[in-house]
């Protein structure tokens, strides 16, 4: 069999632990064998970080705004305890925060769903894609313990020292608590822009949610924003395309999306993001199906799983033993980065392989060979074989090669 070609190279940021060594033996098992593997390797495994003072994290940000496409493997958020153990000079910060920054990017989170794994919520059929804003709000809010009686007031001063506005929040007559939160149009144009960008690239509805009858401009000036933007660029590609801008109170959003059928995307407030999409990726399942996707504004994308480098797995790999670690949300990361690069390049050969790749995937699930951690989750009397990482991967080959043949 040929192999497909690439042409501009792909983003490789390789990782840490567990998910390192999925991320090895993904591409031998399933990639190198069909794929003439065209990457940009940088290693953001924590050794490396450490070695270059970071540096490697920052390069391989750039590389991506330059290429438009990468795909990223798990990798450790140091603390305290990372710091001794990999003898840190520093504290490094999450390579996913640094990234985002650099980027502008919002994070797209969906679960991979398959017939044997019902979601909590029955009706839900189609997965349903959380975007979550992930600046400013309470995240970057300050704070004050309010001690004793005395007033708080909001004051603003522009840039040439007027004071532009003062009002009370609250006189006090008692202790208390006192916040403040801020948001920037920049950051929020962005998040909207990522949001109506990826809705098109995947084709599916958009629905965003605040609470603007209640936080008159605070809430008020996201839906304005993502309203002005909508109709200035994206209405008519929408129309075009036949999927839907919808815009909702959160409380309604919340309503309307236990009752529908999935299969859109839900564009959150940074706080909402947070707590929603922690019960959605629940109620849909496992930490291990999720899949994450980065998108800037100009349409860069970087792909990934959500969760961690699985580092209990690899302690026990680190002893000799083969773990069943699964390793889904990692190839889906190097499915639609591939498939993405493809859809850029015009090389219709690698967006078939991708379509493949996932379809073998979802093909050996649904004959029942799975990861020790979907074992527990399938529909009583549905007959499994549990194997380990190997095994999986062998089996997602033998179906993949069947495909391409
Ligand atoms: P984690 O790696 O997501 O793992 C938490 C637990 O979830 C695992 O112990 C395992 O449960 C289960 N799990 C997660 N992924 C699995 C998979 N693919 N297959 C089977 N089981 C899976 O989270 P963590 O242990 O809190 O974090 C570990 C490290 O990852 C930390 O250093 C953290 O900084 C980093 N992290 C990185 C990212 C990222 O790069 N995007 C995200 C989150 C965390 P059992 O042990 O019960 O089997
Ligand atoms: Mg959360």
């Amino acid at each position: 069999m040929q192999k497909i070609k690439m042409t501009t190279p792909l983003v490789e940021m390789d990782g840490d632990e567990m998910t390192r060594v999925l991320w090895a033996m993904i591409k031998d098992e399933l990639i190198h064998p069909f794929v003439e593997l065209n990457t940009e390797y940088y290693d953001l495994g924590l050794v490396e970080r450490e070695r270059t003072k970071d540096k490697v994290t920052f390069d391989s940000a750039y590389a991506t705004k330059k290429y438009g496409v990468a795909v990223k493997c798990a990798t450790i958020t140091p603390n305290r305890q990372r710091v001794e153990e990999y003898n840190l000079s520093e504290m490094w910060k999450s390579p996913n925060g640094t990234i985002r920054a650099i980027l502008d990017g919002t994070v797209f989170r969906a679960p991979i769903l398959i017939d044997s794994i019902r979601p909590a919520v029955r009706n839900w059929k189609a997965p349903i894609t959380i975007a979550r804003h992930a600046y400013g709000d309470v995240y970057k809010a300050t704070e004050y313990r309010v001690p004793t009686q005395g007033k708080a007031e909001l004051v603003f001063t522009d840039k040439d020292g007027n004071e532009t506005f003062r009002e009370t929040v609250y006189d006090f007559e008692c202790p208390g608590v006192l916040q403040s939160q801020y948001n920037k149009d920049n950051s929020i144009r962005s998040f909207a822009h990522a949001c109506f960008q990826y809705a098109i690239d995947t084709k599916q509805d958009l629905w965003f949610s605040t609470k603007d009858t209640i936080s008159k401009q605070y809430d008020q000036t996201f839906k304005l924003i993502f309203q002005e933007i909508y109709e200035a660029s994206y209405k008519e590609k929408f129309e075009e395309l036949g999927i839907e801008y919808f815009y909702t109170l959160i409380d309604d959003a919340v309503a309307r999306v236990i009752r529908s059928e999935g299969g859109f995307i839900w564009a959150c407030k940074n706080y909402d993001g947070d707590v929603m999409s922690d019960m959605v990726s629940t109620a849909f399942g496992s930490l291990a199906m999720m899949t994450s996707v980065l998108v800037a504004p100009d349409g860069t994308t970087e792909y990934e799983a959500a969760h961690g480098t699985v580092t209990r797995h690899y302690y026990r790999y680190l002893k000799g033993e083969t773990t069943s670690t699964n390793p889904m949300a990692t190839i889906f990361a190097w499915s639609g980065a591939l498939r993405k690069r493809g859809q850029l390049d015009g090389l219709g050969d690698l967006v078939d392989f991708a379509d493949k790749l996932e379809a073998a995937c979802l093909q050996t699930l649904n004959d029942g060979i799975m990861t020790k951690d979907l074992v527990g989750l399938v529909v009583p009397g549905t007959q499994v074989t549990s194997v380990n990482s190997l095994e999986f991967l062998k089996a997602i080959r033998e179906r993949l090669e069947a495909a391409l043949a």
